[in-house]
């Protein structure tokens, strides 16, 4: 136990406690509140095929919809959520209210995919994959229509218990992605033998790729890896058309970002999705 100096242990407590670490306990608790009371929420931003504009699928990504605060940004508390130990409950509350989500879409006719990203506290679980394959049971997703998306340093962690974890999800179909593709410091020759069906390349190299020949090279190289291996490729945060050109002429297969849409609540996404089958629908009129 620590030793006092005099004083008791609640002053010792308090003086070191700093502004920063008094508002992680606040957050902390109202985090807590959020998933016993529902406040999150789950908002879609769809994935759209370079070659012919239609929705290849969706990303799942979780907000906050705080009491007094608003929507909140998975950037404000994902981190403190992975401290605290939350991050399980929330991983498995988003994964589940996507998949009930998509797989009611795809009872009225959508076959959208869907995406959630996973934390590496959650895959390093012993049970993930048992409780991924439950929730499809039980949502009635098709596997088919599932992709988990890891960062790369989640892949390269632990690479036996990654695998143990993939493969089973793997043979029942889902999908397996690299978030963030570029950031980490992955070996090139160990990413490649690790079994995943897309390269999500990070959005700041999309968007320096005008201005930074550097990070036009770093795209250029994903893309031409990912070709290779027969991968598919999502290219984030695309926001101008100049960067949807030199992605397509590069060979990118899919993009996500503004300049297509903005993640959105599940209604707006069933509007999308309807105005994208007219929009293809009169294509091939
Ligand atoms: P990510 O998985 O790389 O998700 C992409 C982020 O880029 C999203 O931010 C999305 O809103 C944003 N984005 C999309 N298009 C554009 C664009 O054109 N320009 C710009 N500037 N940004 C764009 P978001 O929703 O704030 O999520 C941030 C990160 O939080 C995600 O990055 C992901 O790592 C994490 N996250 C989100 N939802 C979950 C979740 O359910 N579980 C876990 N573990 N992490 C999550
Ligand atoms: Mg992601
Ligand atoms: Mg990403
Ligand atoms: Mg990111």
């Amino acid at each position: 136990a620590a030793k006092r100096s005099g004083g008791n242990a609640f002053e010792f407590f308090e003086a070191s406690m700093n502004q920063t670490a008094f508002e992680r306990l606040v957050l902390e608790g109202e985090l807590r509140e959020a998933v016993r009371d529902d406040q999150l929420v789950v908002f879609y931003q769809p994935k759209i095929s370079i070659k012919d504009g239609s929705i290849a699928g969706v990303e799942a990504l979780v907000r906050w919809n705080h009491p007094t605060a608003g929507l909140l940004s998975p950037g404000t508390f994902i981190q403190a959520a992975e401290e605290c130990g939350l991050i399980g409950e929330i991983g498995d509350w988003v994964m589940r209210r996507a998949c009930t989500e998509i797989a009611d879409l795809n009872r009225r006719g959508y076959e959208l995919p869907v995406a959630v990203n996973v934390s590496a506290v959650q895959f390093e679980d012993e049970g993930f994959a048992d409780a991924v394959l439950d929730t499809l049971r039980e949502t009635g997703l098709p596997a088919s229509l599932l992709e988990l998306e890891l960062t790369e340093s989640v892949a390269m962690r632990q690479p036996e218990r990654v695998l143990e974890q993939i493969e089973p999800l793997r043979q029942r179909g889902v999908g397996f992605a690299i978030d963030d593709f570029g950031t980490g410091h992955s070996s090139l020759s160990y990413l490649t033998r690790m079994p995943f069906d897309v390269f999500k390349i990070d959005q700041s190299f999309v968007r320096d790729m005008s201005k930074d020949p550097h990070a036009r090279i770093v795209v250029e190289t994903i893309l031409a890896m990912a070709k290779a291996l027969k991968l598919q490729t999502v290219a984030e945060g695309v926001e101008t058309s100049e960067q949807l050109a030199f992605l397509r002429e590069q060979g990118a297969t899919l993009a996500q970002g503004y300049l297509f849409a903005r993640p959105m609540p599940l209604a707006d996404l069933v509007r999308y999705a309807d105005d994208d089958q007219s929009r293809t629908r009169l294509a091939s009129a």
